[in-house]
């Protein structure tokens, strides 16, 4: 059996990797490594928990000899790294956190695959997951593509980009066989609700107050995260070593008329009169460095691997809403102890 390695597979991104991986191919074994940091939830997986082909691996990819040690064991074939601090705010109150797992977690793993290529071992590749945040921001026209300069503005992004730098020059310098993928914000079912959609599906739920950084015209690109789920699939068994490709959902937001929409959404599910929840849209102090717009041209993967995403926003939104409505228990958890204190110093005094 092909061992594959994926880190971070607890998470929100991870979970739909994992699920897809284990499911799709029988042949794999796959092994899930996560440190189940608040980010991580078991739970986000449990449906396929008891396969034959997964394993779960509580670790940290900060932990130099615990990731030599399991490299070492099983030698992996391929790497699909996801593992990382995640949240922009959060880097912004202890960006050395983002340091030490994103750029030297992703250094450890790097070293370690390094090692069994240098020993002639026939692994396929190295697959490092990105952001399209690494590219900076974008002024009222233009798309980010795989040769703009790379420019990050929160702690987040600059470790995410020397992370990308990193693998790229194991690349160029001892041959590594990687790829690399810049994406932009997902959304869907097991998203943290201290990210945008989540945050406002459940605040809206509870009719708590809609925290709208600056004047809301921050823009975003959004992506199904199935859908990234599917391009990670592809791009880790169909592209091309040494390349980056950049997905997105060719789909432009700004936060304000997002924020709209999901009330409209929510007002008809609940039962609630239109307009009732857009009364909780709370103008809140801009965060520092807030990149205006981000967004992608993914000419280059869906030309050369043919995808694109299989779902309208539209449609993901309606499944993505209906997740929460129908898992509050899930949503409970996640909203209760760490993360609420965290929320709290968030928006305290906003
Ligand atoms: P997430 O925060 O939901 O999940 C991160 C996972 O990594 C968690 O399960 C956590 O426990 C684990 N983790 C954190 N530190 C670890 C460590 N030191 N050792 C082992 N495991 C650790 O993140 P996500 O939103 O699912 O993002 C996954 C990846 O995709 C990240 O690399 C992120 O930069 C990238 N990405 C995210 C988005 C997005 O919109 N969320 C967009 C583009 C790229």
């Amino acid at each position: 059996m092909k061992k594959i390695l994926i880190t971070g597979g607890a998470g929100f991104i991870g979970s739909h990797v994992v699920r897809r991986f284990v499911t799709n191919y029988p042949d794999y074994a796959i092994y899930n490594l996560d440190a189940l940091t608040y980010a991580g939830n078991l739970e986000n997986i449990k449906d396929i928990e008891d396969s034959k082909n997964y394993v779960f691996v509580k670790g940290d990819i900060t932990d130099k000899d615990f990731i030599d040690g399991l490299f070492t064991e099983h030698r992996f074939e391929g790497v699909v790294h996801l593992a990382a601090e995640s949240h922009v705010d959060r880097s912004i109150t202890d960006p050395l956190a983002f340091v030490k797992t994103n750029v030297i977690g992703t250094m450890n793993l790097l070293n370690a695959f390094k090692d069994l290529w240098q020993n002639n071992w026939e692994g396929k590749r190295f697959y490092h997951i990105s952001t399209d945040e690494v590219y900076g921001t974008l002024g009222a026209e233009g798309l980010f593509t795989e040769t703009t300069p790379y420019s990050p503005n929160s702690p987040y992004s600059a470790s995410k980009a020397s992370s990308d730098h990193f693998v790229r020059a194991y690349g160029e310098t001892y041959g590594l066989p990687f790829v690399i993928t810049n994406c932009s914000n997902n959304y869907g079912p097991n998203h943290f609700p201290e990210k945008l959609i989540p945050l406002f599906i459940n605040n809206i739920i509870e009719k708590k107050p809609l925290p709208v950084y600056g004047d809301g015209k921050y823009t975003r690109d959004w992506l199904f995260v199935k859908d990234h789920a599917i391009a990670i699939d592809l791009v880790y068994h169909n592209g091309k070593n040494h390349e980056t490709y950049n997905i997105g959902g060719f789909n432009e937001w700004q936060n304000i008329d997002l924020v709209k929409l999901l009330c409209g959404i929510l007002d008809t599910k609940l039962g609630r009169e239109q307009g009732e929840s857009q009364q909780l849209i709370t103008y809140v102090k801009d965060r520092p460095g807030h990149d205006l717009r981000y967004a992608i041209d993914a000419f280059k993967i869906n030309s050369e691997l043919g995808w694109k995403p299989s779902v309208t926003f539209e449609e993901g939104l309606e499944i993505t809403v209906d997740w929460f409505l129908n898992n509050a228990d899930w949503l409970k958890n996640v909203t209760s102890g760490t993360y609420m204190k965290y929320y709290d110093e968030q928006y305290s005094d906003r």
